[in-house]
């Protein structure tokens, strides 16, 4: 067995990371965070979760950049609100989570052929570039890129069963204003830096 440091030192640590958070999120409460866990105890989803919400706050209090990052609790997070609704210091943990999956992805970190940042990833490349998802063209890239293509092949029936009932399509839906639309994207982009 490998015995590895699991402490890191202060600059290690990215001092930047609670001001970026705080920005992306436009939470500017986040260093109020009292550490009293009533995130964590409501959170339905905190049974699965590697690192509960009230941790993961204290990574971004602390600059714990990469564990905030590459943690599983952020695409594990149903964005219910029920934590943001109940925190006594007013965080808004629901959209911190956000802020957080927007990093990972723009900086690749995040737990790869997992499935929900992958769906996140494609889903928001979809929409960046047609206007709409198309649910058909979205499953194919998600199993393809998760390389689980035998995986879709178990879908079939369910997916045959959908098409009949014209609950998904073959068809690429997509806008007629593309061009305003990769402009409007643009802007945004370059506003959220
Ligand atoms: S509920 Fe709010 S104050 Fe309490 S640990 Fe969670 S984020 Fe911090
Ligand atoms: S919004 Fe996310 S982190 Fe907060 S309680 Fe719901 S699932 Fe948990």
């Amino acid at each position: 067995m490998d015995i590895q440091r699991k402490v890191k030192y202060e600059h290690e640590l990215d001092p930047g990371f609670l001001a970026k958070i705080k920005r992306l999120s436009h939470c500017e409460e986040i260093d109020r965070c009292i550490q009293c866990g009533t995130c964590s105890s409501s959170c339905p989803m905190s049974v699965y979760m590697d690192h509960p919400p009230r941790q993961i706050i204290g990574f971004i209090k602390n600059g714990y950049r990469e564990e905030a990052l590459s943690s599983f609790t952020v695409w594990l997070c149903s964005s219910c609100y029920t934590c943001q609704v109940r925190c006594p210091a007013k965080i808004k943990i629901t959209d911190v989570m956000y802020a957080l999956k927007r990093e990972a992805i723009e900086n690749k970190i995040y737990p790869h052929r997992f499935s929900i940042p992958l769906l996140d990833k494609e889903m928001t490349k979809l929409i960046a570039r047609d206007g709409r998802n198309s649910e058909m063209r979205l499953i194919l890239r998600l199993y393809l890129k998760s390389f689980k293509p035998f995986n879709l092949l178990k879908m079939t029936p369910l997916g045959l069963k959908l098409m009949k009932t014209g609950r998904m399509s073959l068809k690429r839906n997509r806008i007629k204003g593309r061009k305003q639309l990769r402009a409007l994207v643009k802007a945004i982009k370059e506003n959220g830096k």
